[in-house]
């Protein structure tokens, strides 16, 4: 009825005012946080699973919130690509993970590692041709060849791209850094993107191994993926890998690289350099 309506209508309404509020706040103090240098980069390996050595470093963004506290990724990224701060805190990720790279890659201590940093890139970066001096600014900066920078798109980004996208995807391979597919299985693949695209690797998603966990099929499904990807052309890397079983299962079945908690969480830098200190193998 009208009444229930109106009386709905009260009750939604205060609370539809504080989200937005609380909304407009924290976007205020994410564009703060962005000059203030209140993100912090966490790293986490990427394995050969092989060898068990680190064949790449994942940069991911959390922002150490004053009143907070540590905030994810999840909370924050959206509002950024939503207000348009995204190219700015892209732009922070890029410079801050190329320099731990070259820092990492100088030092006496952990010079001996020979990996690549890996970003992710949110698909407003491709809608800016900004981006492509950006990538290439920040790797002259840190002395860096190009090839030690992977950008990490997800499918869903790259497959609904216009004609600017493609332009930045193929200025970026000639520029000469990695592309990577992330979260592989999750959006509309098609067989025939992922034969096309301008990209060398494919990250398959952590939900294919935990919702397959408990079905007879899933070795035969896990085995099919690698197939596919391999038959493009492409590697592949697993994620969300938790424990010595599932490690060793995608090994046996020919994947190349995993990454996840069983070999490490993600780490804020002074930990990982610690780790690559003292730690060859993962
Ligand atoms: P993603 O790129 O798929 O990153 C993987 C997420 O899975 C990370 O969450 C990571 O901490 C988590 N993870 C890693 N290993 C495991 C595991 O074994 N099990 C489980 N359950 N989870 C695992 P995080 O750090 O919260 O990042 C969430 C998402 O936020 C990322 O998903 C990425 O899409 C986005 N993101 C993170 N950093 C950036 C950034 O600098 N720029 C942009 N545009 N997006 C970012
Ligand atoms: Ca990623
Ligand atoms: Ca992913
Ligand atoms: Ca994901």
């Amino acid at each position: 009825s009208k009444a229930d309506a109106r009386n709905k209508l009260r009750v939604f309404e205060p609370a539809m005012l504080h989200a937005r509020q609380l909304r407009n706040q924290l976007v205020g103090e994410l564009r703060e946080a962005i000059a203030t240098d209140q993100l912090v980069l966490y790293y986490q390996p990427v394995i050969e699973l092989a060898s068990g050595k680190i064949e790449g470093v994942e940069a991911l963004v959390r922002w150490n919130h004053p009143k907070r506290g540590l905030i994810m990724p999840d909370e924050f990224i959206p509002i950024a690509e939503e207000t348009g701060l995204i190219s700015e805190l892209g732009n922070w990720v890029l410079k801050n993970s190329v320099e731990q790279l070259r820092r990492w890659r100088s030092s006496p201590e952990t010079g001996r590692h020979n990996f690549d940093m890996r970003i992710n890139v949110s698909a407003a970066d491709l809608q800016r041709l900004q981006f492509i001096e950006d990538v290439r600014d920040a790797l002259t900066a840190a002395d860096l060849e190009p090839a030690l920078l992977v950008l990490e798109l997800t499918e869903s980004d790259i497959i609904k791209g216009n004609e600017l996208d493609r332009y930045t995807l193929a200025s970026l391979r000639k520029l000469g850094v990695g592309l990577e597919i992330d979260d592989f299985g999750t959006g509309y693949s098609s067989i025939s993107y992922l034969r096309r695209l301008p990209v060398d690797r494919v990250k398959v998603d952590r939900t294919l191994l935990t919702a397959l966990g408990s079905d007879p099929a899933q070795p035969a499904l896990i085995a099919a993926i690698l197939q596919l990807i391999r038959a493009c052309g492409l590697e592949a890397v697993w994620e969300g890998v938790e424990n010595a079983e599932q490690a060793e299962h995608l090994r046996n079945t020919g994947c190349i690289s995993g990454q996840g908690y069983y070999f490490s969480r993600p780490l804020p830098a002074a930990e990982f350099t610690e780790r690559l200190a003292w730690q060859d193998i993962w």
